[in-house]
Parts: C-alpha cells; sequence; structure tokens
C-alpha cells in the first residue's frame, strides 16, 4: 500500500468512527439514559454486543435501552437477592433452573427472566442473512417440514401466549426439536415446572416491554419483525450444545460392531475393484451374521424393525457365502455385496433414531 493510500484508509477510518452519526449517537447510547445500577453479586447484567440502535427499524432504540437497562438489570438485581443465603448461592442457571419447585418463586421469576433475556439479546443480530448448520436445518426439515413451518409454529406459540411469557424452540431428551411457549419467565429448562422440558436454543420474548413502544397492542407485527433479526448461527450454536451425542451403537452392541468390521474391510477394498477380500472372507460374514442374529439386542435397539432387518442381513450373508464358493462372477458380487451394505446401514439408521 502506498503513502497516499494509506493516509486516506486512515481518514475514511477516523471519519466512520467519529463522524458517522450512527456510531456517534451508539456511544453515546451505550451510556443508557434508561439503566439502573445493577448490584454487585453473583450475577451480572451481560452487555448487548450491538448498539441500542443496532436493531432498528424493527425493534426500537429506546426499547432496548429500557429492556435492557431496566428490565433485565431488575432481574439480575432481584436474582442476587434472592439466592443470597440458599443451597442455590454460588451456583450457576444452568444448575439451579433445572432443579426449582413451585416455592421457590423468586429465583424462578429472576433467575429465569436473567436466563431468558442474556439468550435473547445473543439471539438477536442486525447482521444480514445468517444461516442455520446443515445439521440444524436437517432437523428443522425433518421435525417442520420447513424453516418457514417452523417460524410459523414459533410465531403462534407467542400470538397465543395469554398475557407475559415467551416463545421457545427447544430440544428434548429425545434429541428432537419441539416449540412450546411458558408463561412469564419459565422456560423450558425447569424441569419441574413447565409442560414441555429441554434445553432451549431459540426464545422469544412476548412480554408487553419487549414490543409495547413501536407495535402497541400488535403483536403479531412484532412476532413478523423478529425474523429479520434471528442470528442462526447462534441458533445452530446453541442446538450443537444442546443435542445429545451420539449414541456409540457398536459399543452397546458389540455382535453389530463385530459385523461392522468384516462389512467395511471387505466392501470397501472391492469399491476400489479388490474383490479378494471378500471372496476370502464370506464365510466369516456369514458367521458374524449369524452371530449377530442370535445375539442379545439391547433395549434400546429390540423393536421389530430392526429384528427383520438384522433377519434379512443373516440370510443374505448366507447367500452371498454360497455364491462366492460357487465362483460367482464379479459383477454378480458387487451387486450382492452392496445389496447386504444397505441393509447393514439400515439398521445402524434404526438405531441411531
Ligand atoms: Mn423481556
Amino acid at each position: 500500500m502506498n503513502k497516499r493510500n494509506f493516509l486516506k484508509m486512515n481518514l475514511s477510518l477516523l471519519g466512520a468512527v467519529f463522524l458517522n452519526p450512527a456510531t456517534f449517537w451508539a456511544r453515546r447510547a451505550s451510556g443508557n439514559p434508561f439503566a439502573i445500577p445493577v448490584t454487585a453479586g453473583n450475577f451480572t447484567l451481560p452487555e448487548l454486543g450491538y448498539a441500542f440502535d443496532a436493531l432498528e427499524p424493527h425493534i426500537d432504540t429506546m426499547t432496548m435501552q429500557i429492556h435492557h437497562g431496566k428490565h433485565h438489570a431488575a432481574y439480575v438485581n432481584n436474582l442476587n437477592k434472592a439466592v443470597d443465603g440458599t443451597p442455590f448461592n454460588g451456583k450457576t442457571l444452568e444448575e439451579i433452573l433445572p432443579a426449582l419447585t413451585d416455592k421457590d418463586t423468586a429465583i424462578r421469576n429472576n433467575g429465569g427472566g436473567h436466563f431468558n433475556h442474556s439468550m435473547f439479546w445473543k439471539l438477536l443480530t442486525p447482521k444480514k442473512g445468517t444461516t442455520a448448520s446443515a445439521e440444524l436445518s436437517q432437523a428443522v426439515n425433518d421435525a417442520f417440514g420447513s424453516l418457514d413451518a417452523l417460524k410459523t409454529q414459533i410465531s403462534n406459540e407467542g400470538k397465543a401466549r395469554f398475557g407475559s411469557g415467551w416463545a421457545w424452540l427447544a430440544v428434548g431428551s429425545d434429541g428432537k426439536l419441539f416449540v412450546s411457549s411458558t408463561p412469564n419467565q419459565d422456560n423450558p429448562l425447569m424441569t419441574g415446572l413447565v409442560a414441555k422440558p429441554g434445553k432451549p436454543i431459540l426464545g422469544i420474548d412476548v412480554w408487553e416491554h419487549a414490543y409495547y413502544l413501536k407495535y402497541q397492542n400488535k403483536r403479531d407485527e412484532y412476532l413478523n419483525a423478529i425474523w429479520n433479526l434471528i442470528d442462526w448461527e447462534e441458533v445452530s450454536r446453541l442446538y450443537q450444545a444442546a443435542k445429545p451425542p451420539r449414541k456409540n451403537i457398536f459399543g452397546m452392541w458389540p455382535e453389530l460392531g463385530a459385523f461392522h468390521t468384516v462389512m467395511s474391510e471387505t466392501f470397501h477394498p472391492m469399491e476400489e475393484g479388490d474383490f479378494k477380500p471378500i471372496r476370502a472372507r464370506s464365510g466369516e460374514m456369514a458367521d458374524k451374521a449369524k452371530t449377530l442374529a442370535k445375539s442379545n439386542i439391547p433395549a434400546d435397539f429390540n423393536n421389530p424393525k430392526i429384528l427383520d432387518a438384522v433377519k434379512r442381513l443373516s440370510k443374505g450373508s448366507s447367500a452371498l457365502h454360497k455364491t462366492v464358493k460357487k465362483q460367482v462372477s464379479d459383477a454378480e458380487l458387487t451387486k450382492s455385496l452392496t445389496a447386504l451394505h444397505d441393509v447393514f446401514h439400515e439398521i445402524v439408521g434404526l438405531c441411531r433414531e
């Protein structure tokens, strides 16, 4: 870069920071005129991560200032007071919320309020065009048909919530996505208090304080506008953290693992044009399939679909071994081993469900 361009770049950076009215007002706004003091305690008020006016025109500046500086700050202050002197003191909200009972009203309201809003600020972004990860998109399509159908369902939950509350997308203990809504500051982490417990990955505040200055009674307009602000990268990150770890199927069902070893050590060479492994080990494969069919199927996998597929695998493996002994052609062998490989993956897929 030459000297002239270097100067030009620095001047334009300077201009962007000090002369741009939006940046100027954003800086002014960081001294939020509506903020109440936050008292010291275990819990603190997180920064928004963007300027109070960054979500305009969908959410107006003053709503953000009051929502963050007064409402959220009050939840933090009251939560610090509420946990003081209780066994919950020093614990995280992820530990506290699932353990709450209907006697813990103050921690329920303010702990929920702090958790929900901390999550909400991160779910909103001025960035345009964020997208869901491939894994989240797949899970959304499986559960709701499409992203648009999901948005409609969440908006409908929010519209139907009488009074104050939240609309949610969450991951259930079965690993599947679901939508729900909760009253007040409840959320799906409150296992003992909500109808549908789970790990929330997207929450929309439908309290009037979230939209009333701009939208007044038109909650549905707010619920349409908010989709312009959702950060799907953040939702994807939360999904990744919330979904249960992949089952170790071969660890749970060693006989299936033993079959898998022979299958992968014969099928993949065959794909590369090497038929020696399958011709040498077709008997071993048939034996492993027979052992598998006679094994104690783990309770998680013991269902008619899997039993049927295992039977087909065993029959197919014996049939393949017979043809190998009769000097079957490479083309025929490719066909039958590929079919067997498909049945094997059908079983693995069923086990993952
Ligand atoms: Mn709120």
